[in-house]
């Protein structure tokens, strides 16, 4: 649901890396469930032992009476009522689709990792080089000679990996809506654009790998988050109107409310927007996307099909809660310790694996950029290594924004609806262990669980009386 949270092994994924990610939940066949209804049941439970609490004042002993009689609301069995309406095969059938993608880590590290060690050994690397030293004298250009048919060559070699996960995968599973054609176009546009930044980010890397071969890495890491936050910034006007439109929603009924929790929260916005991501995907979703005048929010027009006003007020609240709570600059300021520590390490096995291979498969040093291929093999191992670290940096900041979102949107069963609907995709109740690695996002029963609890707590709208809460005009 916010920027960053696609950090993937792929290469070929540099720009879409830093865009946006969203919240993609699934339309849902959990829409009135039998949770609902034993959670209406359990919230009339509750509003009858409020009542006899409420009457504590006056008669205290028959108060007492009428509390027994009532079981008081019970978030753990709300939580496994709600979870317990998911079909089993719907459940099954995502625990699949999940797990899967468990594998699918895996295999884009495996394809980027075998890629690159081919490139080395065939010595195929050295010649590209070699070839990029013929067409010019100019450095900066023989990186960009290098780079392109570089970039060109491991998108091509990846492609069948990329044409399962992203196309039949996502058929399979009933979450795409486009043909071949128009999903292939958009993947030559893409294609474009991590030609066009990657081949930049390139070439300045090698800038400061030629000026600072000692301590490139700290300045290295300086020019990531310069090109990481200028992606950021410049997505919403000039990256996502190329895949999609968005347009403001005009319908008072769904604008006003979200508009009032804005103003409620201090967030300087005056339209919300609608995006058509049905183009592409059944999936529903809403996102925070851009930095500071380029901010948007923008929800999904499955969302708005799929989900009632409640729903949607506890996603537009948790997208609200990034917002308020910085996350954009946060998750920007732990990818670059990230960077640091990533490009720390990669500066001592870059050294060590070109002393020990460099002469076989000719590679000179961290300033060539024959060695390009051996920087990736060496970045997307630390990565992969580092998938459960930034997932729960990535869940953490995401469960900060649903506590945000369940205090500002109050709507606990709306939170709970929603997150039965990401369980058609994300696994609902995994293990603790699998929670820690794969999820960048809490799973569905920790959404619920929260959701439940905010609900138990029961609170009070405010104690203050009219009269206390008019500010004094005179003493
Ligand atoms: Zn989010």
């Amino acid at each position: 649901m916010l920027i960053l949270s696609a950090l993937t092994t792929k290469p070929s994924i540099l720009i879409s890396l830093a865009v946006t990610s969203a919240i993609t939940l699934m339309p849902a066949s959990a829409q009135e469930s039998p949770a609902q209804t034993a959670s209406t049941a359990i919230s009339e439970n509750v509003s009858s032992f409020e009542r006899a609490a409420v009457g504590n004042d006056s008669g205290h002993k028959s108060s007492t009476a009428a509390a027994d009689d009532v079981k008081p609301f019970d978030p753990i069995e709300a939580t496994q009522a709600w979870l317990d309406s998911v079909p089993r095969n719907q459940r099954e059938r995502s625990n699949t689709y999940f797990e899967g993608g468990y594998w699918l880590i895996l295999s884009d590290f495996v394809v980027v990792a075998a890629i690159s060690v081919l490139l080395l050994t065939s010595r195929f690397s050295a010649r590209l080089r070699d070839f990029s030293e013929r067409v010019t004298k100019v450095r900066n250009v023989q990186v960009a000679c290098y780079a392109i048919p570089y970039l060109l060559l491991v998108y091509a070699l990846s492609f069948p990996l990329n044409l399962y996960e992203n196309f039949f995968r996502e058929h399979q599973y009933g979450m795409a809506t486009q043909s071949f054609v128009p999903w292939f176009r958009e993947q030559l546009l893409g294609l474009a654009l991590t030609l066009a930044g990657g081949v930049l980010l390139v070439v300045v890397l090698y800038a400061v790998f030629r000026s600072a071969p000692r301590t490139w890495w700290i300045w290295g890491t300086v020019v990531m988050i310069i090109f990481w936050g200028t992606l950021v910034l410049i997505a919403p006007v000039y990256i996502e109107p190329l895949f999609n439109t968005y347009k403001p929603i005009t319908d008072p009924k769904i604008r006003d409310p979200i508009l009032a929790m804005a103003r409620a929260n201090e967030i300087p916005i005056k339209q919300v927007f609608e995006v058509d991501a049905s183009r592409q995907t059944t999936r529903v979703s809403a996102n925070v996307s851009g930095l500071l005048g380029t901010t948007r929010v923008a929800l999904n027009d499955n969302l708005l099909e799929q989900c009632s006003l409640p729903e949607i007020r506890a996603v537009m609240a948790h997208e609200m809660g990034h917002y308020v709570l910085n996350h954009g600059a946060k998750l920007l300021t732990y990818l670059g310790i990230f960077i640091l520590i990533g490009f720390a390490l990669t500066r001592i096995l870059f050294d060590a694996a070109i002393n020990r291979w460099g002469e076989k498969w000719g590679v000179r040093g961290i300033n060539d950029p024959a060695g390009l291929p051996l920087l990736a093999l060496i970045l997307s191992t630390l990565l992969f290594l580092a998938t459960p670290f930034l997932n729960t940096v990535v869940r953490v900041t995401e469960r900060e924004a649903d506590v945000f979102g369940i205090n500002t949107s109050r709507e606990p069963d709306g939170m709970a609806k929603v997150a039965l609907k990401l369980g058609v995709y994300r696994k609902l109740d995994p293990t603790p262990l699998e929670e820690f690695i794969f999820f960048d996002h809490p799973s569905g029963r920790a959404r619920i669980r929260m959701a439940m609890d905010w609900k138990a707590a029961n609170l009070p709208p405010g104690e203050s009386h009219a009269s206390e809460s008019q500010p004094a005009t005179h003493y």
